[in-house]
């Protein structure tokens, strides 16, 4: 029989590896930076077999990890009573209706209407109507990053004051402006991107008796109307994630003055906030500079390889019938090699990209029709440019 102390190290033990998935989650998820590193508690119910029969522990852990699951969530939007990725509409005082989210991966948030509504409009021509002289950078080929801040006093300048006071003060602070980003077109088309405009905001709630709680959310959407946080999955990288993070933890600190010095006056708040904003502002911008020197490298290699590699053309010649695929949309042929090797030609012999694909995914789109058997016509008409171009 264990002694107490060792019973008692037995629990630590189990809450310590409690603790750790929790903050593993809290770490994974898109809108971790909303509470990472406040100490925050979740409320978990667990229930416990008291005796191990067939697969009652399976059970029994299942039903944690959804209870984990939904204390993280809860707590996550909570801590956002902004709600994530989409603004408060102060006109049906509640950020969960039609009108408090963008329709499109271009828009931007341009401020509430007199009534409360959000308005969201598309970045390039809200760049155009502000007569900002750095438009035409947008309209390039490599389009620039651009950003632009913009002020509360704009951002709810032509509210009509009942729709501008709130019982827990939700502030939008101000808002970072940025586009565009490269986001994947939503076929899924490996290297094919399309604009995508985000509008990150410092925001605040006070609740009854608490100092205010500030915290970054980002609104857009992504390409097809997809949620932001499966974007992320995509992209691999959030490209704005450093900058967020940076904010918040400064957003913390500032937390942290307000604690200790309460009437610190709200001009000096108001000052740091507006100097964050800056600061994040520089940093989307010089982030951006540094990925695009990295992708124009990839681009300069990939357009020297134009011409099919020696793997494309193998995985062509040795292609059966059955192997070559047509892309309905982009009007490509595209062979399946081994292991989910896939290569994209055009219709000219040119090699649009090599990639891996998941076998599931491969047969989704011959389900869905993206992908039909290649006719013989198409394939003969690739050999033959592909011939005519001569050995790689
Ligand atoms: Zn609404």
């Amino acid at each position: 029989m264990p002694d107490s102390a060792d019973r008692d190290e037995r629990i630590r033990q189990a809450l310590q590896l409690l603790i750790d998935e929790v903050r593993e989650r809290i770490d994974r998820h898109p809108l971790g930076h909303l509470v990472a590193g406040r100490g925050e508690r979740i409320d978990l119910r667990l229930s416990l077999p008291t005796a191990l029969r067939d697969g009652q522990i399976a059970k029994a852990g299942q039903d944690a990890a959804e209870s984990l699951h939904a204390a993280v969530q809860a707590l996550l939007h909570h801590s956002a009573v902004f709600q994530p990725g989409r603004v408060l509409c102060l006109r049906c005082q509640t950020a969960a209706c039609e009108h408090a989210a963008p329709t499109d991966s271009r828009q931007v948030f341009a401020g509430w209407g007199r009534t409360g509504l959000p308005r969201f409009v598309d970045f390039g021509q809200w760049l155009l109507a502000r007569r900002d002289p750095r438009v035409d950078l947008l309209y390039r080929d490599t389009p620039q990053l651009l950003t632009v801040v913009v002020p509360e006093a704009e951002l709810a300048g032509d509210l009509i004051p009942v729709f501008g006071q709130r019982e827990d003060s939700y502030r939008i602070h101000a808002q970072v402006a940025a586009g565009w980003y490269q986001a994947p077109d939503p076929s899924g088309v490996a290297g094919w991107r399309r604009p995508l405009a985000v509008s990150l905001q410092v925001i605040s709630t006070r609740a009854r008796r608490h100092h205010r709680r500030f915290g970054v959310n980002v609104v857009g959407i992504g390409p097809g109307g997809e949620p932001l946080e499966h974007l992320f999955d995509k992209l691999g990288e959030v490209s704005w994630g450093d900058a967020v993070r940076w904010a918040q933890g400064v957003l913390l600190g500032i937390e942290g003055q307000l604690e200790s010095a309460p009437r610190t006056p709200p001009e000096v708040v108001d000052k740091r906030i507006e100097g964050l904003v800056q600061a994040v502002a520089r940093r989307l911008e010089k982030g951006w500079r540094g990925k695009e020197r990295r992708t124009r490298h990839g681009q300069q290699r990939h357009s020297e390889g134009d011409r099919p590699t020696r793997m494309a053309l193998a995985d062509f010649a040795r292609a059966t019938p059955e192997d070559f695929l047509f892309d309905t949309r982009r009007e490509t042929l595209v062979v399946v090699g081994d292991r989910g090797r896939a290569h994209v030609f055009s219709l000219a012999g040119k090699l649009v990209t090599s990639v891996r694909y998941n076998p599931a995914v491969i047969e989704k789109r011959r389900q869905n029709g993206l992908w039909r058997p290649a006719a013989a016509e198409e394939v003969r008409t690739v050999r033959e440019r592909l011939e005519a171009a001569g050995p790689a």
